[in-house]
């Protein structure tokens, strides 16, 4: 339980508000601020001990084409371009991303943004972040992301240990998203030197002054939060949600669990479900994606990824789509040890991926999303899942492998085994269960090209997004370098996900679809519980967070606008006994 008007109150059995919200990620959060600013009464419902979900977690980046910081700043992008880059990248996939979803996302992101500036909340843009489909049409190669300003935690007062840390907070430093790219590589340029050394010196500055500077998803977290706060919309926490209640095939609330008591919360105006995904619920992925193993062990997003949300929508007859696609995210394996250390390795000269027979399949610098897909289907006609990062001497030189200086490895990580290492290829790729001679071969074929800056195999460091994610220092392509300075390291990667991105069908105002293809009256859903708009693809840096957040907007902003008695689609949604898990 957290703060908010009622808190104090013990739990009725029955409560009464406009607006049930389901879940405090970004989506939740801003359908709160959204619905106090419209004079409605809301309450959220967080099923875990922490407010924020997989958002607070994130980097907090969120894409917003045509954004107004774009526009201050003088760079040309219309929401015109944003569409013939959808249509270009995502293409058909279906009504999750319709053309009427896609204008509607892009009509009111830069809405929501204006909205949330209006109420506080402090954003700057990730200029550089480039877009990661940057040269296909309509792609922005300076990017169209945001991210929220460092925030001191200090405002939240009591509310501080209920908010979920964020990223930065596994590292130690007071670092924003479109800074952590440079770190690795901070003794390359003297800019990304600059850019390390604000870094540092913003983490001493705020322990100096006791500040609890946060960053990334947990400082956009927060200052929602803290608004909610002064606008009373209540946050519980340790309430998840068990059932929806439906009365005359109109959705009018909400079950759920508080201090051990069945409570219900009726919704006059509606129920918006933003619970997140299904990464961490085995049953449903084994179910959805057979082919896909081992999935919600490698999953990094929030433990409350557990989809049950998503199974009482389907239970009133909610349709679904994309049920098989995640935000694939290649991950080292060796937990947070190797993670940190080798995550980013794919976007420097160096460092290759290839599978089990030693041969690349990929352009290891793209979407993490498109390195995931690709893994699986390389999977089907060879050992990709996991596949392997494989890198040389020199990377290992020029750059810092977590936090410690260029050149040297965290202690212990080639001792635990996670990092192989041998003099030379061969060597590695037996030590790997590599095909000794394919790697061979890969590597020196690899190689050939990357002295001359190009792949042609897999066009890697063709792209804005490839060369602002790679090393600025090296000449003449910053994502690609041969591989030939023994002794030669490996290690295993698996595609990790930060989220399911399949889930209920939903209209441009966020209304879930029922049978029929009708909306099913007083349901809303947005975020991770949804078919994202995006498809089967992440067009730039917070893609998943602008899907939550702008549908989250709309769905209130739709509500707000309806009367209960003008909210008389023809769906009904009736209780169906769910399918089998
Ligand atoms: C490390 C990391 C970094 C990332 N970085 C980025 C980034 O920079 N940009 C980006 O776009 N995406 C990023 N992502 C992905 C992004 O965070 C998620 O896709 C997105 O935040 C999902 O938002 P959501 O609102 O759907 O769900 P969430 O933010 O996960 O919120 C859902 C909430 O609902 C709660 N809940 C679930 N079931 C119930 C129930 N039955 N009753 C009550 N509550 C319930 C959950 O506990 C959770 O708190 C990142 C993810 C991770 C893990």
């Amino acid at each position: 339980m957290t703060d908010g008007p009622t808190s104090e109150t013990p739990p009725e059995p029955t409560q009464e508000v406009d607006l049930v919200i389901v879940g405090s990620g970004g989506g939740g959060m801003v359908a709160a601020l959204t619905a106090a600013d419209a004079g409605l009464s809301a309450i959220v419902l967080e099923k875990r001990d922490l407010i924020g979900g997989s958002t607070a977690m994130s980097g907090g980046v969120v894409w917003v084409p045509a954004n107004q910081f774009l526009e201050a700043d003088g760079i040309a992008d219309s929401q015109e371009a944003a569409l013939k880059h959808f249509e270009a990248v995502v293409g058909d996939v279906g009504p999750c991303s319709s053309t009427e979803r896609r204008k509607a996302f892009l009509a009111s992101g830069p809405e929501m943004v204006q909205f949330l500036q209006r109420l506080g909340v402090s954003l700057e843009r990730c200029d550089g972040y480039s877009d990661y489909y940057s040269d296909m049409p309509g792609g922005l190669a300076v990017g169209r992301s945001l991210e929220p300003e460092p925030w001191d935690g200090r405002r939240l007062g009591d509310l501080f240990p209920k908010l979920q840390p964020g990223l930065a907070a596994g590292v130690g430093l007071a670092v924003k998203t479109n800074e952590v790219r440079t770190l690795a590589h901070w003794n390359r340029s003297p800019r990304a030197f600059a850019t390390a050394t604000r870094v540092i010196l913003r983490t001493f500055g705020a322990k100096a002054t006791r500040r609890k500077l946060l960053t990334n998803g947990a400082a956009l977290i927060g200052q929602m939060l803290e608004i909610a706060r002064a606008r009373n919309v209540p946050v519980w926490t340790e309430c998840p949600v068990t059932d929806l209640v439906v009365d005359g095939g109109r959705v009018v609330g909400v079950r759920a669990t508080r201090n051990g008591q069945e409570i219900t919360v009726k919704a006059r105006k509606g129920v918006l479900l933003s619970a997140g995904g299904f990464s961490h619920n085995p049953e449903m992925r084994a179910r959805y994606a057979p082919d896909r193993r081992r999935q919600p062990k490698w999953s990094i997003a929030n433990p409350g990824d557990t989809g049950d949300a998503l199974q009482a929508a389907m239970a009133l007859g909610a349709q679904t789509d994309l049920m098989d696609e995640a935000w694939w995210l290649p991950t080292p394996r060796g937990g947070k040890f190797g993670q940190s250390t080798l995550v980013d390795a794919r976007f420097r000269p160096g460092a290759i991926f290839v599978d089990a027979e030693g041969h690349r399949f990929v352009n290891e610098a793209n979407s993490y999303m498109e390195i995931g897909r690709a893994m699986y289907e390389r999977d089907r006609t060879a050992r990709a899942v996991p596949c392997w990062l494989v890198f040389d001497d020199g990377y290992r030189r020029r750059y810092s492998h977590g936090l410690s200086r260029p050149g040297k490895f965290p202690e212990g990580l080639l001792d635990s085994g996670i990092l192989k290492r041998a003099g030379t290829i061969a060597e590695l790729a037996a030590e790997c269960g590599i095909d000794p001679a394919g790697l061979e071969a890969e590597v020196a074929r690899f190689n050939e090209g990357a002295e001359r800056g190009i792949d042609p195999d897999h066009g890697r460091g063709a792209s804005a997004y490839n060369r602002a994610m790679g090393d600025p220092g090296h000449k003449p392509n910053p994502s690609l370098g041969p591989v030939q300075r023994a002794p030669f390291y490996a290690v295993e990667v698996v595609p990790s996900d930060i989220g399911t991105c399949g889930g209920l069908l939903t209209d441009a105002d966020a209304r879930v679809i029922g049978p029929g293809q009708h909306p099913i009256p007083g349901l809303y859903a947005a975020g991770n519980i949804t078919a994202t708009v995006m498809g089967r693809h992440y067009l730039g840096a917070g893609a998943s967070i602008a899907n939550t957040m702008v549908f989250g907007y709309r769905a209130v902003r739709h509500a707000a606008a309806t009367t209960t008695e003008s909210a008389t689609e023809t769906a009904t949604a009736e209780p169906e006994q769910p399918e089998p898990q």
